[in-house]
């Protein structure tokens, strides 16, 4: 096997062997973009050890690439110097290493001073490499030689890192290399050959430093075989002021509006930008600054576009003038900003409908959702100040100066605004459990920033008004206002604004170019998408977000509602069926009021109505002093209260008196509820002669066919007789939930008395894996870090077993009953994966919760591209 490319003359050039960057590095070369060269490690290369063979060709492309720069390494008169950087098939920013200006040492540094005739450039750069070889390569911390530099600064009175003389920056070199010396028990090395090993090496293992690996965590990264290395002919972005380095993406990443974006800051080294330590100039005015350098950056925003048909980010460093490309990938962007460019790249021609449709990723539309602040509230409340609005969306919490912090305070259930200088890669747990983000420094491309967005976390950086001292957990505002751990912050990051106290937020709505993809998406799926929804304001949330229905209303969270559980609870304590019967008679309004309502909302769409479910002792008071008031309002002793809830106690709850076994014990509870759900749709029917309904009522947690049977015949004879008093027929179905494997089994006789069939996968994957759904997160964990689950099966379907289940039932039910209506109402119908599967096995619905419903209608669709 081959291990080492020349940039551009790799076969496939596919991001899994070369890495993101050097396959975009290639591609670029390839399109005759300015490129400087190098070459790249395969990611078939990374490992503990080297593989045979492999300092041999990197030996062997050194002398090629000397060939083609015209310089050698090493060399003391015309030294070529190199970057060493990891880039794996997926971009992870930040959370690996790099190592720049390779290749200098005591001797090459004067090469370096001659060739440039810039002592101070040449001092710079050494003393940038003595630190991140260092730090990448040894470990030693990064914070020694800031303090180091930060000393040496202050001796001399200089501001700025560039405000340092070259003397100045030989002193620095010399305290860095004796830093080193301390810390390793080695002198620096000077053998150019062995810092490049050294620095290969550390790249390969940086794939599995901590905050690699929980990025991949985070972010769902499996199945990759570790990072390139990219080994690159340095430019110099800090050579004067004609230089400068950057980072450009072809639109916006934040709103997704196509224009030039990015920034750049001048005489400077890559890593200053994206480490947000100055705060980098918008790309505009760069045609002032860096004149000669712009028109050039203008044409790769458009070959880049033109080549890619996608949104690119890139990295760029203008040497003297001239510009150069060091990295191109498909940009990271906000949920907003996917929408829309997917959008307006159908309408420039640049994509279809359906690739467009692929490129936006199902669940990232949740963050669409996201609530947004209430206009009228941010002007009642204190603006503290404005930083950038690196990603939006509205967050409230209060504030945390560390990641350590945000987590231990998360943990004990606060909710977090976390506050830094600046990010770095090691926050990215406490950003991760962070309600928001804001930092003082950093730009839009800044580290938080890129992170942020990734994470769909409301982000605001640059917000230099805040003066943050962490060691006392405190933030100075420029006229002298404190803000501590216990102060509240609300953070707009769709302006940048930072509110003190609680701003209000409202509900975000499906319009512009998420409607119209919504619309297409429509076009596009075969697969039906209804709401879970019990309450007229979730059906109203629901079609809001184009759902095709209800696909459950779990009607018992309708008993828990204010005085409901009076009755309720009167009706369990009931010693006969009259008694029994009168409770009910004083619940059916209620059900009969939000059925009504519901009915209304969904007018000309289907409404599936469940029947009773849980065990009656969830209706029952647990503490003590809910026991006592239910002794006093229900005119009985508290003993008798316990009692009541002793007697009902059950070992297995979940497997328990609950489902259609409380409607065959106990049939006048769902007499009452059948009759209540067609009165509702009668008197509506009355009211509102246009109304269009369809019921369907839905037996819950049942296994036998003869229940089934028997709970038909009471449905039916309910439904008749109330349709029959009013003299009004309603279309209706009855039929069954699937959530038990017996269920699944005898499909085929179930199907006999069922008219439809809805996968209750909350339940059938509870009682077919044996893992009740309230323990089962005890051990979940464990057995998704053993790999026994790929994901959480309460989550992500099961698709090998319990997907198994639903195979056969669908086959055998729709032997019985051809057109069997079938469709899925536990989590899983909002989740994409999940989603796919109920397409591709032939379900004519899901339903998921109304907030998932566009994830669900944009997942469906791409399951029938
Ligand atoms: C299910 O079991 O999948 C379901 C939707 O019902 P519930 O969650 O109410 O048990
Ligand atoms: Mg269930």
């Amino acid at each position: 096997a081959r291990y080492v490319f020349l940039f551009g003359t790799h076969p496939t050039s596919s991001k899994d062997i070369l890495g993101g960057k050097g396959a975009g590095l290639a591609q670029m070369t390839k399109i005759g973009l300015p490129v400087p060269h190098g070459f790249t490690i395969t990611t078939e290369a990374c490992g503990e050890q080297w593989p045979e063979g492999l300092e041999a060709e990197i030996s062997q492309r050194l002398v090629e690439l000397e060939a083609q720069t015209g310089k050698k390494f090493g060399d003391a008169a015309n030294p070529l110097l190199v970057s060493v950087r990891s880039g794996a098939a997926v971009s992870m920013p930040g959370m690996m290493d790099t190592v720049l200006n390779l290749g200098l040492n005591d001797t090459t540094i004067e090469g370096l001073k001659q060739k440039t005739n810039n002592p101070r450039f040449a001092y710079d750069s050494y003393r940038r490499f003595i630190c991140m070889f260092g730090n990448v390569v040894m470990n030693i911390q990064h914070d020694k030689f800031e303090h180091i530099l930060a000393d040496i600064k202050r001796k001399y009175t200089r501001h700025f890192d560039c405000d340092l003389t070259a003397e100045e920056l030989q002193e620095v070199i010399r305290e860095f290399k004796a830093l080193y010396e301390r810390e390793t028990k080695a002198p620096f090395p000077m053998a150019v050959m062995d810092q490049l090993k050294h620095a290969v090496s550390a790249v390969f293992s940086s794939w599995n430093n901590p905050r690699a690996i929980y990025y991949r965590k985070i972010n769902d990264i499996r199945g990759l075989k570790g990072t390139a290395v990219t080994v690159q002919e340095m430019v110099f972005g800090n050579t004067g002021p004609r230089s400068g380095t950057g980072v450009g993406f072809t639109r916006n990443p934040s709103t997704g509006e196509k224009m030039p974006y990015g920034e750049y800051l001048v005489n400077a080294q890559g890593e200053d930008v994206v480490a947000g330590i100055r705060t980098p100039n918008p790309i505009p005015q760069m045609e002032r600054d860096l004149p000669e350098a712009f028109g050039q950056l203008m044409n790769v925003y458009r070959v880049l576009e033109e080549h890619y048909k996608e949104m690119q980010d890139f990295e760029f460093t203008i040497e003297d003038g001239k510009l150069y490309m060091l990295q191109t990938r498909t940009g990271k962007r906000t949920a907003h900003a996917a929408v829309r460019i997917a959008k307006e790249m159908v309408e420039e021609g640049l994509i279809t409908k359906e690739e467009a449709l692929m490129r936006i990723d199902p669940n990232s539309l949740t963050q669409l959702l996201f609530p947004q602040l209430v206009e009228a509230d941010k002007k009642t409340k204190r603006l503290l100040c404005k930083g950038l609005p690196a990603s939006p969306g509205a967050a409230r919490g209060k504030l945390a100066f560390s990641a350590e912090e945000a987590i231990a305070r998360t943990h004990a259930g606060e909710k977090i605004i976390l506050a830094r200088e600046e990010t770095c890669p090691d926050d990215i747990e406490g950003m991760n459990v962070s309600q928001g983000i804001v930092t003082a420094r950093g730009g839009m491309t800044s580290h938080a920033a890129v992170v942020a967005r990734g994470m769909g976390k409301c982000c605001i950086t640059g917000a230099h008004d805040l003066h943050i001292d962490v060691a006392n957990k405190r933030i100075t505002l420029p006229d002298g206002t404190h803000l501590g751990n216990t102060d509240i912050v609300t953070l707009d990051g769709g302006s940048g604004e930072v509110f003190l106290g609680e701003v209000a937020i409202q509900d975000a709505r499906v319009e512009g170019a998420f409607a119209t993809i919504m619309e297409w998406a429509n076009e596009i799926k075969r697969l039906g998408v209804r709401a879970n929804a019990e309450t007229p304001r979730d059906a109203r949330k629901a079609r809001e977000f184009g759902c095709e229905g209800v696909g459950l209303a779990r009607t018992e969270h309708m008993f828990f509602q204010g005085e409901r559980i009076w009755p309720m609870r009167e009706m369990i304590i009931a010693e006969t069926v009259e008694a029994r019967e009168a409770a009910l008679a004083k619940l059916l309004p209620y059900q009969k009021e939000d059925f009504k309502a519901i009915l209304d909302i969904m007018d000309g769409l289907p409404v599936n109505i469940r029947l009773l479910d849980p065990p009656l002792h969830e209706f029952l008071p647990t503490e003590e002093k809910d026991q006592i008031q239910m002794a006093e309002v229900m005119h009985i002793t508290v003993e008798q209260v316990k009692q009541l809830v002793d007697n009902m106690h059950e070992a297995n709850p979940m497997l328990g008196f609950r489902g259609c076994r409380l409607g065959v014990v106990y049939p006048e509870i769902n007499r009452m509820q059948v009759k209540a759900i067609f009165e509702a749709a009668c008197e509506l029917k009355a009211e509102k002669p246009a109304a269009n309904m369809h019921v369907e009522v839905m037996i819950p947690v049942l296994a036998h066919e003869v229940e089934m049977k028997l709970m038909r015949e009471l449905c039916v004879e309910e439904a008749e007789k109330v349709m029959a008093a009013h003299n009004i027929k309603i279309p209706y179905t009855v039929g069954v939930m699937m959530e038990l494997p017996r269920a699944c089994l005898m499909a085929d006789h179930i199907a006999k008395h069922a008219e439809f069939f809805s996968f209750g996968t909350n339940d059938l994957t509870q009682t077919t894996l044996g893992y009740s759904r309230d323990d089962a997160a005890k051990f979940i964990k464990k057995y998704l870090e053993r790999n026994v689950y790929e994901k959480d099966p309460f989550q992500v379907l099961d698709q090998e077993g319990v997907g198994q289940l639903i195979r056969m039932s669908l086959q055998r039910g729709r032997a019985t009953r051809p057109h069997l209506k079938c469709g899925i109402c536990g989590e899983h119908g909002g989740e994409p994966s999940s989603v796919a599967f109920c397409h591709n096995v032939g379900l004519n619905y899901v339903s998921c919760s109304p907030f998932r419903v566009p994830v669900a209608r944009l997942a469906a669709a791409r399951a029938a591209i």
